[in-house]
């Protein structure tokens, strides 16, 4: 009787040590496998070059570190009339810089290739005039691309020529107006074409914009230069141009006012 006890329990103590020896050599295996896959998984890891350290503005909008700042509500240093001259637009005692309507474009002393822009504009609270000549203006990229500024709050007008709209080129995808009176940002990325030395046309232009935060426009391929009448064409220009902002000149409707823009330059 004490033979038989002894030897369950040496045939129980064999399998429970048994057991224990195939979940050791699981382990193992399991550890071994791991690694293989980190092995396989570092062959796609890329550690160089680093990206650069941008330090970003406390709050969303503001320039961050590697931004080029043009208008500061100080001064329009980084601004000509278009074409040459000193600036005609004022400051604001609020520090925006208001259209002085039929003066003429502001124009970016800085040309720009590709960028990423932030603009913040705003619709005169006084509303005059409708469609078109309702706070009417525009951001014409590399001085011919344009995307529209205008009061597209209650206000219609033909819908490739809306706020957000790439002038008489792509519709906004929806309309995110705010009213007139609050401050209203565009931030775009901005793709420069580019020509063959022949001056004919390699790629297009593209252009992605948010319209206070909203997507307007997703990354689409911009037709040539903005024309009022006629089909959009390209024509070669040169790799950097400058940016300038739509003077719409005595047109019934009230000017607008801009502020805090800044670029980055894209590669
Ligand atoms: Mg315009």
């Amino acid at each position: 009787m004490l033979d038989k006890k002894i030897l369950l329990t040496i045939t129980a103590f064999m399998a429970l040590a048994t057991m224990s020896m195939v979940q050791a050599q699981t382990d193992a295996e399991k550890k071994a496998v791991q690694s293989a896959r980190e092995k396989e998984a570092a062959k796609t890891e890329i550690w160089e070059p680093v990206p650069a350290k941008v330090t970003p503005g406390k709050l969303v909008g503001e320039a961050p570190s590697d931004a080029i700042v043009l208008m500061n509500g100080k001064d329009l240093n980084a601004w000509q009339k278009e074409n040459g001259g000193a600036p005609t637009w004022k400051i604001d005692k609020d520090g925006a810089t208001t259209v002085v309507k039929g003066t003429g474009n502001l124009e970016s002393k800085q040309a720009f290739g590709s960028i990423q822009l932030h603009i913040e504009w705003r619709e005169p609270t006084a509303i005059a005039g409708s469609s078109q000549s309702r706070g009417n203006s525009g951001i014409f990229f590399m001085g011919r691309y344009e995307l529209q500024v205008l009061d597209s709050y209650e206000n219609p007008t033909y819908v490739n020529g809306q706020a957000g709209s790439m002038y008489k080129q792509h519709i906004p995808l929806v309309n995110a107006s705010r009213k007139p009176g609050e401050w209203q940002v565009y931030d775009v990325v901005f793709t420069a074409p580019q020509f063959y030395a022949d001056g004919n046309l390699q790629t297009p232009a593209y252009i992605t914009v948010l319209h206070n935060g909203v997507l307007v426009q997703n990354h689409v391929a911009i037709k040539g230069g903005t024309e009022w009448i006629g089909q959009p064409k390209y024509t070669a220009h040169k790799e950097k141009e400058t940016l300038v902002l739509q003077d719409h000149g005595k047109d019934g409707g009230n000017p607008i006012s801009y502020r805090n823009i800044w670029i980055r330059e894209l590669q």
